[in-house]
């Protein structure tokens, strides 16, 4: 049996349980403090950071994939970088002793989510897994939805459209063979892929308000909104100023991110992360 917490002290899981909140782990040391990972990124990982760092029952070390260099670093300890696909998730678990894995990355983000998915089940070690709610179609809305970023780029090509393209500079790839379409790119960073032949690109990070992306829409006449389906505050005046504008936007759908059970909320990843460590009597 591999040891978490530390020298003396051993993680028993019952076997045949597959639900995180039925899991028993076992501190022998009543002194330990069972290290916590959260995979983050996100402004829901940030903030689950600084809830968690100020546990005394708790190690709170989030990970980072290093994407954006101007990071804005969640409190606490922290790691930057891939770490090596699931084997080097797995010995990462394993070297630094983790106890229980917080996967609150972002929707898309369906790599690393499934890697984690694997290594958990591999170190038998619990995993918590935050699927953040995605925006529902409400009255008003013009939503084209499409499987993935390919076909949002074919669709607005075909159309010769005006488009607000502001799914993050990673996804832009696809949209660099239009040329028909016109776009206005927004992005944190500069991007390095090859962008469409017809651009505009201004660089800024939200949240944004909604007087901002009303103009922004109606000064380039945008006539289609590209956007992922992101879910919360940060980025949703855009399909509030789209709807008041009867913009279309074209949805890209979520990728599959979890087979396992998630939670929606903070709370409800606080409440599980509490019952576990309730069990470790670790508190
Ligand atoms: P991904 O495709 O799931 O991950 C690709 C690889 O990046 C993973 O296999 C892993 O590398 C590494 N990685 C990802 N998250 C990590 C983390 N928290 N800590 C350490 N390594 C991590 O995810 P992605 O490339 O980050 O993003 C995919 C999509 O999600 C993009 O559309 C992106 O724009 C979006 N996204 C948005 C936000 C946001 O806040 N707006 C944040 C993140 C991602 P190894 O296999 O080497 O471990």
């Amino acid at each position: 049996m591999a040891t978490f917490f530390g020298e003396n002290d051993v993680m028993q899981r019952p076997r045949g349980t597959t639900s995180p909140e039925k899991d028993r782990i076992v501190s022998e040391s009543q002194t330990a403090r069972p290290r916590v990972l959260i995979l983050g990124g996100t402004r829901e990982g940030a903030e689950l950071a600084a809830r968690l760092s100020k546990r005394v029952n708790l190690t709170v070390i989030s990970s980072l994939a290093g994407r954006v260099a101007e990071l804005k670093l969640p409190e606490g300890p922290i790691r930057v970088g891939g770490f090596g696909g699931v084997d080097g998730l797995v010995s990462y678990l394993v070297n630094e002793k983790v106890a229980a894995v917080i996967d609150a990355t972002h929707p898309y983000a369906a790599r690393i989510s499934l890697n984690v998915e694997i290594a958990c089940s591999r170190t038998r070690l619990p995993l918590i897994a935050l699927d953040r709610p995605p925006w529902d179609r409400l009255d008003g809305d013009r939503w084209h939805e499409v499987d993935d970023f390919e076909r949002a780029a074919m669709f607005v090509n075909e159309k010769n459209a005006r488009v607000f393209l502001s799914i993050g500079r990673q996804e832009l790839a696809p949209f660099s063979a239009c040329s028909n379409a016109w776009f206005l790119i927004r992005a944190i960073e500069k991007p390095t892929e090859r962008l469409p032949q017809h651009h505009q690109l201004i660089l800024q990070r939200g949240p944004f308000q909604l007087e901002d992306e009303l103009q922004l829409l109606r000064d380039h006449a945008i006539d289609y909104v590209v956007s992922k389906n992101s879910g919360g505050p940060a980025t949703y005046n855009k399909i509030v100023a789209a709807r008041s504008l009867s913009i279309s936007v074209v949805m890209i759908r979520r990728p599959l991110k979890h087979k396992a059970e998630t939670v929606q909320t903070l709370e409800e990843v606080v409440a599980k992360l509490d019952l576990l460590i309730q069990n470790t009597g670790a508190s």
